[in-house]
């Protein structure tokens, strides 16, 4: 016996109350049922909650936290709202394909990525004409925040990625400095493969009452 549950109604996305304008860019990106760490997560994460989400890379964590993400933007407001703190600059060009993809349905959102490795004075140039999603690896983001080219003092949702292999990478300092940066008010969702000690100190110190979801690595 497995404690699994079969595919239902309720993992629809049609099941979440979200606007329909992002449910039919989700119909039209083939994207219909759930993967097991959205169900579990999203119920959560749409009400608002700080979510930590364990699950195995390919799981659809993006979407996880793109959601709640995308239905509190303010298309109109040309400010960052949105924070997402990635390992690599790899997987910070995917996150921001896949948020870019999924941000369709509202108007010229314009989701900027800062890494190292990369000129910094273009970066600065896109900050100066105004972006709502920064995605961007904490050496960077320290470096804009010390030039105080990036504000992050509008931000509503933090989303640590990978945030067992930035701690693995020595981001512990960046990653408090950065979120310390932001507003106390904001959500903050935490994705992780695995979670080590360091995770529960990080999450103890910046997260409030959080949701933790766990899904099962044969799923
Ligand atoms: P993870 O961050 O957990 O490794 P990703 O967010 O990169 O996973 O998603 C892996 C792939 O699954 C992506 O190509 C994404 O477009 C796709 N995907 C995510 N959610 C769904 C869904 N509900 N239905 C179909 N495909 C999905
Ligand atoms: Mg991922």
């Amino acid at each position: 016996m497995t404690s699994s549950t079969p595919p239902t109604e309720s993992q629809a996305f049609a099941s979440l109350s979200l606007p329909d304008s992002m449910l039919d860019n989700l119909a039209n990106l083939g994207f219909e049922q759930m993967t097991p760490v959205q169900a579990a997560s999203l119920p959560a994460s749409l009400d608002g909650k700080d979510v930590i989400a364990k699950a195995k890379t390919g799981s659809g964590k993006t979407l996880a936290f793109a959601l709640p993400m995308l239905t509190r933007l303010d298309p109109a407001m040309y400010a960052v709202q949105g924070l997402v703190l990635c390992p690599t600059r790899e997987l910070a060009d995917q996150v921001a394909k896949e948020v870019r993809k999924l941000a369709r349905f509202l108007p010229n959102i314009k989701v900027l990525t800062l890494c190292g490795g990369m000129p910094i004075g273009p970066q600065i140039g896109s900050l100066e004409h105004g972006a709502h999603i920064v995605v961007g690896t904490p050496g960077r983001i320290e470096d804009h925040l010390r030039k105080q080219t990036l504000d992050l003092s509008r931000v509503n949702t933090l989303v640590l990625d990978e945030a067992d292999r930035m701690l693995d990478m020595g981001f512990f300092d960046s990653i408090s400095n950065i979120i310390s940066k932001t507003p106390g008010s904001r959500q903050s969702l935490l994705f992780s493969a695995t979670y080590p000690d360091s995770i529960a100190t990080l999450s103890y110190d910046f997260m409030r009452e959080p949701v933790t979801v766990e899904i099962d690595t044969q799923h």
